[in-house]
């Protein structure tokens, strides 16, 4: 029986970087994606067309996408928040983009200076634009398990917002844990309830492992059905406007865990630890990763 497939989506040149002391210059950012496509990595969210008063880590994000590789077969992904960042997405040439909607609006309005109603509106305005564009647009639900202002996240606020976005035209919805609060029977119940509101859209699932809970809960998605799940190679992020918030989970130890568990991600797991020890080097912080120091198992 083949083994089945799960996709990651490689997220460290945006969310793994967006929070780090040391700013990557856009070459740098250019070398780590490179090293992830050659690691095997297909759908990478390579940068974001925020303002880079706002997070100066992403700033350069044209010059990003004019230095990486084209025509490999790879997806490379623009976050957005606003319709001057799709524009901005549209001109330099992403291949999707993907727009944050926060569930809580202590979150939304701290990260994207507007409530949820009002950026439920905008969304409703960039996906119209971008399928005029012919660009794929997703959507990731923020601080669905919890939010660092606001508390618990009522499941029913989730719903909602996953409803309206693949509603507006999202292809593709993601359940988010931005600060990394989450636990596997949260994700069991909000998996099928949101499934259940999205229509044809894919479900994405993204976790931090800020309280060791991140790789439970990707394993915990898997088993309901989710395939698309978001890492970060050497398990670098974070995020700005959410304090205490940590790393995703690491690209290489849930590669390990997915493989291990019988499925297929074509992400090759020496060559993707090896870039997050590289990526360390270069950052003067060691990867949360474990892979890249125990090695895999069996040893190849
Ligand atoms: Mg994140």
């Amino acid at each position: 029986m083949a083994a089945e497939r799960v996709e990651i989506v490689e997220v460290g040149p945006r969310d793994g970087l967006q929070n780090e002391a040391v700013p990557l210059p856009p070459e740098a950012r250019v070398e780590l994606i490179a090293r992830l496509v050659a690691a095997g990595a297909r759908r990478i969210e390579a940068v974001s067309f925020v303002n880079p008063a706002r997070v100066p880590q992403m700033a350069g994000a044209e010059e990003v996408m004019a230095g990486v590789e084209r025509g490999a077969g790879v997806s490379y992904i623009g976050l957005v928040l606003n319709r001057r960042g799709l524009d901005r997405a549209l001109a330099a040439g992403v291949d999707e983009v993907n727009v944050a909607l926060p569930a809580t609006d202590g979150f939304c309005v701290r990260n994207q200076g507007r409530t949820v109603a009002e950026m439920l509106d905008a969304f409703d305005g960039i996906a119209a634009a971008a399928a005029e564009a012919g660009m794929p647009v997703s959507a990731t639900v923020s601080t669905a398990f919890g939010c660092p202002f606001d508390g618990e996240t009522a499941p029913e606020r989730v719903v909602e917002v996953a409803r309206r976005a693949a509603a507006a035209g999202a292809v593709e919805v993601a359940l988010a844990d931005t600060i990394g609060v989450g636990v596997p029977r949260q994700v069991a119940d909000l998996v099928p309830r949101v499934r259940a509101v999205v229509g044809g859209a894919r479900l994405r699932c993204h976790f931090h492992n800020t309280r060791n809970t991140g790789y439970a809960n990707a394993l915990a998605a898997l088993d309901q059905g989710v395939r698309v799940l978001d890492a970060s190679v050497g398990g670098f992020g974070g995020c700005p406007f959410a304090p205490g918030a940590t790393g995703n989970i690491a690209t290489e130890d849930l590669v390990y865990a997915l493989e291990r568990s019988g499925a297929a991600t074509g992400v090759d797991l020496a060559a993707t630890a090896a870039t997050g020890t590289w990526l360390g080097e270069r950052l003067g912080t060691p990867p949360t990763a474990l892979l890249g120091r125990a090695g895999g198992f069996p040893a190849p």
